[in-house]
């Protein structure tokens, strides 16, 4: 038996089906750069690591040294109880590079989840109010306070409800909302209309504690919403005391080619929650927010024993002098336009490639049949060809390939990338193609 097969036989008795979704019938032992393999020593190109928390690719040696040098230094004394060196810094680094000139603090957490659960914490607090407005095809995370505002998990809903009362969603403006040929503004006034409906019949404004939005949806299929629609929502906050916050977790950090995925549209929020990569795969996560919307909560109301531990704290550090030193922004925004000439040529080769979008590094392709319907099942024989070719990439929605290398992805590797994807294309067009019997997940 294969080492793969060995250890996840030994695993499968053990491991909650809830906190697995499963891919391929792989074991990851190690990862350098863009490169990840197997237990077998099987190596793939990761395709995948925006969702895997790795944008500065797999153990960066500067990232590993600050880990090392501080675990040897101070592993963890809970920095709710008491300052230490690093976690002050990092605060700090956070606040000047996040959007904004008024005076922000920062709340850390460990997970992307626990960050939204404090951005409803704060709101909630600062305005009084209760309600909060997301959007659908939102991903906010898993956590009760998470879950009950993400759009796209409602299969994970089943069964463990009820979810957090006083949550609205309104419908996020993806391609499958727009009328064919509407324009960009017709179409962001034609949603806002919609985004205002529930405050015309059944929700005061005024009892609208928070806004959340993922500018470029992450989960939702790498999907950004049109400039104008954007700005109306802004300004709806802006009219009704309304806390707006934006969701960085998937999309900041470089991903779409600019630091952060609200900068693309020249809102400065009044909050916003970081996680993934911002310590290169160890958990933190952190809130950056105005001040006196922080200000308005007093401890122990987010209070969590590792939050902002040492050894995370160190490794963001290193995190955004890597960022910072290697240009990663502008290599992602680079790269980017490479990958979107390579998935654009396909589209104009492959009838089955359908809407393909990319910002920065960082990009939805639809997946369609001869109808423009989505193609499940053609995704599915796309993604285990990638994966027997030597990349690990997913599907978002079903019928969306989620291609999100690290930053720090060599030009070869990603051409070699473009090779992979080519063959699958084309051994998808010739038919060559069995889907394997499994039952795994092939993505969202
Ligand atoms: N927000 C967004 C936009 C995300 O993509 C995710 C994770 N996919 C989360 C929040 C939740 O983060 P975590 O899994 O670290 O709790």
């Amino acid at each position: 038996m294969s080492k793969n097969k060995e250890i996840l036989e030994e695993e499968k008795n053990h491991l909650a089906n809830a906190t697995r979704v499963k891919y391929f019938d792989i074991v990851i032992d190690h990862g350098k750069g863009a490169i990840i393999t197997d237990a077998d020593g099987r190596e793939y190109i990761d395709l995948l690591a925006s969702a895997s928390a790795t944008n500065t690719g797999h153990s960066h040696p500067k990232v590993v040294d600050a880990i090392t040098s501080q675990a040897q230094k101070l592993i963890q004394y809970t920095p709710a109880y008491f300052a230490n060196t690093v976690t002050a810094k990092l605060a700090d680094r956070l606040v000047d590079i996040a959007p904004g000139n008024f005076q922000k603090q920062v709340a850390f957490g460990n997970s992307g989840s626990d960050a939204n659960d404090a951005i409803i914490k704060f709101a909630r607090g600062y305005t009084g109010r209760q309600y909060v407005v997301s959007f659908t095809g939102a991903y906010h995370g898993s956590t009760y306070g998470s879950l009950s505002i993400s759009g796209v998990s409602l299969n994970m809903t089943r069964k463990i409800g009820p979810l957090l009362p006083n949550t609205v969603k309104v419908p996020f403006p993806d391609q499958t909302q727009r009328i064919a040929g509407e324009s960009d503004d017709d179409f962001s006034e034609r949603l806002f209309k919609q985004f205002k409906l529930p405050f015309e019949t059944y929700l005061p404004a005024d009892e609208v504690a928070l806004v959340i939005i993922e500018p470029i949806q992450g989960d939702g299929g790498i999907i950004k919403a049109p400039q104008r629609y954007v700005e109306l929502v802004y300004e709806f906050t802006r009219e009704h005391g309304i806390v707006f916050a934006v969701d960085e977790v998937n999309q900041g950090l470089g991903r779409t080619g600019k630091m952060w995925s609200i900068d693309h549209f020249g809102i400065v929020p009044d909050l916003m929650s970081v996680g993934k990569s911002i310590a290169s795969g160890l958990p933190l996560s952190a809130v950056i927010g105005r001040k006196e919307i922080m200000d308005s909560l007093q401890a122990p109301a987010n209070v969590y024993t590792t939050a902002g531990n040492p050894v995370t704290a160190a490794a963001a550090l290193a995190t955004l002098d890597v960022i910072e030193e290697e240009n990663l922004v502008a290599r992602s925004r680079q790269l980017g336009e490479l990958a979107k000439a390579f998935f654009e040529s396909a589209a104009k080769r492959y009838a089955f490639i359908g809407d393909v979008r990319l910002y920065g590094l960082n990009g939805g392709i639809d997946i369609i049949n001869d109808h423009g319907e989505p193609d499940n099942e053609a995704t599915n024989k796309l993604i285990y060809r990638i994966f027997e070719l030597g990349a690990i990439m997913i599907s978002l929605r079903g019928n969306t390939l989620r291609f999100q290398p690290p930053l720090v992805i060599q030009e070869e590797e990603l051409q070699r990338a473009f090779e992979i994807l080519e063959k699958a294309f084309s051994d998808l067009a010739s038919g060559k193609i069995a889907l394997p019997k499994t039952d795994n997940h092939i993505g969202w």
